[in-house]
């Protein structure tokens, strides 16, 4: 089969211009993502390269040469820059462009434009760095996780790994210096440049498109007003930790949190709730599962903790809630009633375990509020800290079951 390399430089302009042009497409369906764009933009300028190159020997040297390479090397740098503002990092155009202008500069003398092996070791480092940070800033983000991550690390890695090999074999074997564009290395330029754009252009734009399904999964699982797990979440994650282990579980409800709204407004009252969480939620050994349930209720679920080791957790995160003050509200106190129950099968039921915390945490309100009462009522106090006072004078409501 012969391939004639002049029609394959069309072909990758062509495929790196549409793929340029989808990039954009996508990114006007979503702004927020700026890499889009920016990819976009890097594989337009990539095209214009390819353009420029399968003219080698209609045009000036200078511009299948320099502009084309220029052009290549500043594509590469944009493709850098996408890869930070995906990682919601400052994009650093001034970097990316860099590259470029140090290659056009380097043009300018006679002694590196005359000499090939010279400019493939400048344009081959310049683009081989550029896919190399790539795939390093990739790695970085990697606590965010999302599957496409890997392969779009692996593809930069590869590249950057091609051009550093392209380093020593412009050393030891030379192309010769008449090489046009009949050479099978065109060629194997076109079919790399090709690959690159189209493979590159898969898993990035799989990168956006998993993140985008990633937050918004994590929205639906989120209460919007604290930021813990919403009731569904924790539902959800509840039933699948004691599906394959025992387990303890806190039953929290604010005291009084209807004073709290009528004295200061719903929106102290909203703030409180955040407080709240940011009380409780250092206070939970690694593993725990902690969610709002609705309203002033709040749950948490300990794998493998007996009701006692759950109950201290309870007392120190009731002791926590009590101590709070704020200073722009100096009357504004806090407190909460927790229920304690554990369930020791695995396989337990999550229902028939809400039902005990629920009875104990009732258990709590009647005795006075501010305390932990466990479903086996274990002896309080089970810290330092004595049951508070703040807003007990109403005792005795009936509270609400989660419903
Ligand atoms: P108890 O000690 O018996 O639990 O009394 P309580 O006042 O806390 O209980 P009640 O169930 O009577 O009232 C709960 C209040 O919580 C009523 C509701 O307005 C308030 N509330 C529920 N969700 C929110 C919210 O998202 N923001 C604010 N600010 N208030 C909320
Ligand atoms: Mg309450
Ligand atoms: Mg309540």
């Amino acid at each position: 089969m012969r391939l004639d390399p002049p029609t394959l430089f069309m072909m990758t302009a062509a495929v790196t211009f549409t793929v340029g042009v989808l990039f954009l497409l996508s990114w006007s369906q979503a702004r927020r993502e700026r890499a889009l764009v920016v990819w976009g933009i890097a594989h337009i300028v990539g095209s214009g390269a390819s353009l420029l190159l399968s003219m080698r020997g209609q045009i000036p040297d200078s511009l299948s040469i320099g502009i084309a390479n220029a052009l290549m090397i500043g594509a590469y740098g944009l493709i850098w820059s996408g890869v930070r503002a995906f990682e919601r990092r400052p994009p650093r155009l001034d970097w990316a462009l860099a590259g470029a202008v140090i290659w056009l500069a380097a043009c300018a003398v006679p002694a590196f434009y005359e000499s090939l092996p010279a400019r493939v070791i400048l344009a081959s480092l310049s683009a081989g760095l550029y896919c190399g940070v790539g795939a390093v800033t990739i790695w970085q983000g990697r606590a965010e996780s999302l599957v496409s991550r890997y392969p779009a690390l692996v593809l930069l890695a590869t590249y950057a790994a091609l051009y550093g090999l392209r380093v020593p074999l412009a050393v030891t074997t030379p192309l010769p210096a008449s090489v046009g564009t009949a050479s099978p290395w065109f060629a194997i330029l076109c079919f790399t440049g090709t690959l690159f754009s189209v493979a590159i252009a898969f898993t990035f734009m799989a990168l956006t498109k998993e993140r985008a399904e990633r937050e918004q999964r994590l929205a639906a699982e989120t209460d919007a007003l604290t930021g813990i797990a919403n009731r569904r979440a924790l539902v959800a994650g509840a039933e699948q930790r004691l599906a394959v282990a025992p387990a303890a579980l806190l039953l929290f409800d604010l005291d009084h949190f209807k004073m709290i709204n009528d004295r200061h407004g719903h929106s102290v009252g909203d703030a409180a709730l955040a407080a709240f969480c940011h009380i409780a939620a250092p206070m939970l050994p690694p593993g725990a599962l902690f969610g709002r349930m609705g309203g002033e209720e709040f749950a948490c679920l300990l794998p493998r903790y007996d009701e006692r080791a759950a109950a201290r957790i309870g007392e120190r995160i009731r002791a926590g809630v009590a101590r709070f003050t704020h200073p722009d509200y100096p009357d504004l106190a806090m407190s909460v009633s927790v229920g304690v129950a554990v369930e020791s099968q695995i396989g337990g039921s999550l229902d028939y375990l809400l039902r005990r915390a629920d009875d104990a945490l009732y258990r709590a309100k009647r005795s006075g509020r501010d305390r932990v009462v466990t479903s086996q009522d274990y002896p309080l106090p089970l810290a330092d800290e004595p049951a508070g006072t703040a807003l007990h004078a109403a005792a005795g409501r009936r509270r609400m079951r989660p419903s």
